[in-house]
């Protein structure tokens, strides 16, 4: 039997969630990772443009193809949590090379 104390409701999704399920800050955990895929998303842009930058082009068209590749790129490859810019310069080398 479930007791209602036992019972939360997440605030992102309004999907109710019980004792067992994890609590981030009121959300629950599929909403926490599409928050922080969302965030780290965000940051992989800025490093991006601040790269296109440095190397003078502009914004490519395809930005959004480029941030998602990169974007699983640092995923699959870098550090979860102490990824940083450097790990974002090697996604853009690798998908300049796979458009070879
Ligand atoms: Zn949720």
């Amino acid at each position: 039997m479930r007791r209602i104390e036992d019972i939360w409701c997440c605030t992102e999704c309004g999907t109710e969630q019980g004792r067992h399920d994890q609590w981030f800050d009121g959300i629950c955990e599929g909403c926490n990772t599409q928050k922080a895929n969302t965030q780290k998303k965000d940051e992989i842009t800025s490093m991006l443009i601040d790269i296109f930058d440095r190397i003078v082009i502009d914004t490519p068209n395809n930005f959004d193809e480029i941030l998602e590749f990169v974007f699983e790129d640092v995923c699959e490859t870098a550090d979860p949590i102490n990824w940083n810019e450097s790990d974002v310069a090697i996604g853009f080398r690798r998908w300049i090379e796979s458009e070879k």
